[in-house]
């Protein structure tokens, strides 16, 4: 099946030294670096080789209970609802600048943390962080209600109010950038805010919440908690004092968090949840741009992105020139130790994804799927795989439907529009897809029946700050980044007026 250009497995035996130290590995609450209650502590593991990294702070119940109780002392009493807009913005700004200033210790730490390239967490990770951050900064002082024409005598006005303590539940495959789209815009609105990191990637968040301190962010603005999901990420989702919940990760766990708001207060809940997303080649397409979009839509990230583009429909005048090309592709693509340069794929984030993934292969080929290409480890220590391609894929089979979550892509054959339009809807996820077509004519209809929240045509993955992202069915709820976002944590009030005598109406 080809010669792979990846690291010689010596070369993954050898994994490079991290250009960072580990300075912090405590909870963050109200301001201050603390060990959790319990005194206990769980390792977070270097993906290269499964080695401990250092031990962490395990926050369970009381630790949330700690955090939130900070939370809504900042919120309650102040300052930071009570500051002027302006002057969180400032706040916020300042952190940015940091950030930036230390762009490559922090890339250091997340590609350690989580095994995804230097280059791509030190030129577009971290930089996007900064911007994100930059972007809701500059809403902070544009959020405001409207005055509104009712049938009477009356003044009305709305007022958008922060709706208070927020609690956030974010994934490993985006550390940061989970980070950002949660906290940019519940800050710059004006809440307050208690975040569970994912217990395989604790370290970035708690190096760039101390950063924010720095910058001058009040004690209590914003707590970080490490921990696991059945306890810490619990207790905050059933917590009578959180406000407000926004979670990423599975579908299986949304539907959890969701049963937990209701079970207690009945919190609002936005969820950014899994993907199938179909990327679909049609027969217009130039097959050397559609092979390396379509690579690049599915393989980044070690393919752990709910987004990816992870049913590769392509027509069938074009289809055979496509896998013979997108093979070719995969078998070109250079896996090895994400610090070293040049690298476009590093490994898996843990045994237990790199064994589901592993477990997925098989199952493509028991289902009588054709494997081009991949489908092994590689080298003998940590959680690298194979860039895998699989062709005679049928929709009905586990590959085509389940989230695999890695380097796997899945190429489907499709004779006519309408035909890939019911086969690329037919799923219970509805996160994005891509299209590749120079007709006008072709895109526009794809764009409008498509059932997804972002719709890429002649692109992928393409994230700005002002972008919204966001699920139809059970891809999750509500919309992060851009001015949507901010709905998610205000309030509208409305006030009315009794008038006397008035000049108009
Ligand atoms: P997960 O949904 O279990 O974890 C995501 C976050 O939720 C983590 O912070 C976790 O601690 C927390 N969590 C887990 N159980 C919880 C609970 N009962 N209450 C509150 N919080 C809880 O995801 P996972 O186990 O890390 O990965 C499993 C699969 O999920 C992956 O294979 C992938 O298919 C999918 N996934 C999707 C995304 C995404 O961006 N949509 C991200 C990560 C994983």
């Amino acid at each position: 099946r080809g010669i792979y250009q990846y690291s010689t497995a010596a070369a993954l035996e050898d994994p490079i030294k991290p250009p960072v130290n580990v300075e912090y590995n405590k909870l963050l609450i109200n301001g201050q670096f603390v060990d959790a209650a319990s005194g206990k502590t769980f390792p977070t593991l270097d993906p290269r080789t499964g080695e401990i990294i250092t031990h962490v702070a395990e926050g369970e119940a009381e630790d949330i209970n700690r955090a939130v109780a900070a939370a809504r002392k900042a919120f309650d009493e102040g300052p930071w609802p009570k500051m002027t807009a302006y002057e969180r913005t400032k706040i916020i700004l300042r952190f940015a600048d940091l950030v930036e200033k230390h762009n490559d210790e922090i890339a250091a730490l997340e590609t350690w943390d989580n095994g995804k390239l230097y280059e791509q967490s030190a030129e577009i990770e971290v930089p996007m962080f900064v911007r994100l951050f930059r972007y809701y900064a500059g809403w902070a002082d544009k959020i405001h209600g409207l005055t509104i024409p009712a049938d009477g005598p009356q003044h009305v006005q709305t007022l958008h109010e922060p709706i208070g303590v927020a609690g956030q539940i974010i994934p490993w495959n985006f550390p940061l950038l989970m980070f950002a789209w949660k906290v940019g815009p519940a800050l710059a609105s004006g809440n307050t805010v208690v975040l569970k990191t994912a217990e395989q990637t604790p370290l970035s968040a708690l190096h760039v919440a101390k950063l924010f301190h720095e910058a001058g962010l009040p004690p209590g603005v914003l707590n970080i908690v490490s921990g696991f999901g059945p306890t810490a990420g619990a207790a905050l989702c059933s917590h009578m004092d959180v406000d407000k919940l926004a979670f990423t990760g599975s579908t299986e766990t949304g539907k959890v968090i969701l049963e937990l708001s209701a079970k207690s207060n009945l919190k609002p809940v936005t969820l950014e949840l899994g993907g199938k997303s179909p990327f679909i080649v049609c027969e217009d397409a130039d097959v050397d741009q559609a092979v390396e979009l379509a690579h690049y839509a599915l393989f980044f990230n070690q393919g752990q992105c709910c987004c990816a583009g992870s049913r590769t429909f392509v027509h069938e005048k074009v289809y055979d020139e496509f896998l013979e090309k997108a093979k070719a592709r995969a078998l070109k693509r250079t896996v090895g130790d994400p610090f070293r340069p040049g690298m476009e794929q590093g490994p898996q984030i843990d045994a237990e994804q790199f064994e589901k993934i592993l477990k997925y292969i098989r199952s493509g080929t028991d289902s009588g799927a054709t494997l081009e290409t991949g489908g092994d480890r590689v080298g003998a220590k940590g959680y690298y795989i194979q860039p895998t391609v699989f062709s005679d894929v049928k929709d009905d089979m586990l590959i085509a439907k389940d989230e695999i979550f890695g380097p796997v892509q899945t190429v489907l054959k499709f004779k006519d529009l309408d035909e890939v339009i019911r086969r690329a809807n037919a799923s219970r996820y509805g996160l994005a897809a891509g299209v590749f077509t120079h007709n006008l004519d072709t895109a526009n209809t794809l764009m409008r029946a498509l059932r997804v929240g972002t719709v890429w045509i002649n692109c992928f993955d393409t994230f700005d700050a002002t972008i919204p992202f966001g699920g139809y069915k059970m891809s999750g709820q509500g919309r992060e980044k851009g001015e949507y976002s901010l709905k998610n944590y205000l309030q509208v009030k409305a006030v009315v007026t009794q008038l006397k005598n008035p000049a108009w109406l």
